[in-house]
């Protein structure tokens, strides 16, 4: 009988493929699914790297790789994305969180803790899997928080990480603001929308390619969307509300000029690691008596 592979050497192996697939970080991704097929942690896998793996272990880590090498997402082999401080189960019919989108959340604590109100309400628009919701809710615990998504599925999903996490937050289904009676009540607003554009050549490539379209592609060079909530946010927002948006690289300009039309103040963007203009934010204080 042909003698058991060791963990190490379908580590090696996994490795070997998933860079001969051209995967970016082959050691790291492969550690992941390795842990994955066998329920083991790193440190185990390598404490006992010597050990024979089972024939149901080698076959598992073999769908994996299959899985991975055909460019599916590893938030989606996996389940989760680490975002901010918080593990999130991911499914296909979210955004995958995305590591500048963080940017977001640092911003929007700022603002956060900008409202002199004891308990800030906010919102996020457009929520998938409830990542900036939860990561404000987890920083800032006495926040009233409400997220909506136009998606059924991605509130499934939003609803299980916050049950998981322990953290109460107000989900809605509809789209951008619709599910809300326009009262002026929120402190904060935050969205991550769409925003490629739908001819934008990087659709064809990495992630996107499995991720809802609906959450990635809008229309008009990618601004619909982020056009519509700024154009809708203002008659929810509490007086001095500060309405904070993520968008693309080169969007800055644009989102600047239709904030300002829509009569927020304060206008600032923010730069992310990367070096690209990501986030921009405005302050709407409501007109004084004529
Ligand atoms: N930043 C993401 C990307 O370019 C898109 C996220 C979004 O459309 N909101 O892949």
């Amino acid at each position: 009988m042909e003698a058991r592979a060791s963990l190490d050497s379908l580590l090696r192996d996994l490795r070997t493929r998933l860079q001969d697939a051209g995967i970016e970080n082959p050691g790291l991704e492969a550690r992941m699914l390795l842990g994955t097929a066998t329920g083991q942690g790193t440190a185990q896998l390598i404490a006992h790297g010597n050990d024979a793996a089972t024939a149901e272990q080698a076959a598992r880590v073999d769908a994996l790789c299959q899985r991975r090498c055909a460019g599916e997402p590893m938030a989606h082999i996996l389940g989760r994305r680490s975002f901010w401080t918080l593990e999130l189960g991911v499914s296909p019919a979210c955004l995958i969180p995305r590591p500048e989108t963080e940017l977001l959340v640092e911003h929007a604590l700022a603002a956060v803790d900008a409202c002199s109100h004891e308990n800030p309400r906010v919102l996020d628009l457009g929520t998938g899997t409830g990542a900036i919701i939860l990561a404000l809710k987890a920083e800032r615990p006495v926040i009233e928080a409400v997220a909506s998504d136009r998606s059924l599925d991605a509130l499934r999903q939003a609803r299980a990480n916050a049950d998981g996490l322990g953290l109460d937050v107000a989900f809605l289904q509809g789209t951008w603001l619709a599910p809300l009676k326009p009262r002026g009540t929120f402190n904060v607003i935050v969205s991550n929308p769409p925003y490629i554009a739908p001819d934008d050549a990087h659709l064809a490539h990495g992630d996107v390619r499995f991720e809802p379209r609906a959450a990635l592609v809008a229309a008009d060079a990618g601004l619909a969307d982020l056009r519509t909530i700024i154009h809708t946010a203002g008659e929810h927002l509490a007086p001095s509300g500060r309405l904070l948006l993520e968008h693309g690289f080169d969007q800055a300009r644009a989102v600047r000029r239709m904030l300002k039309n829509a009569g927020y103040t304060a206008i600032r963007s923010h730069v992310d690691m990367a070096g690209h203009v990501r986030i921009t934010e405005g302050l709407l204080i409501p007109e004084g008596p004529a």
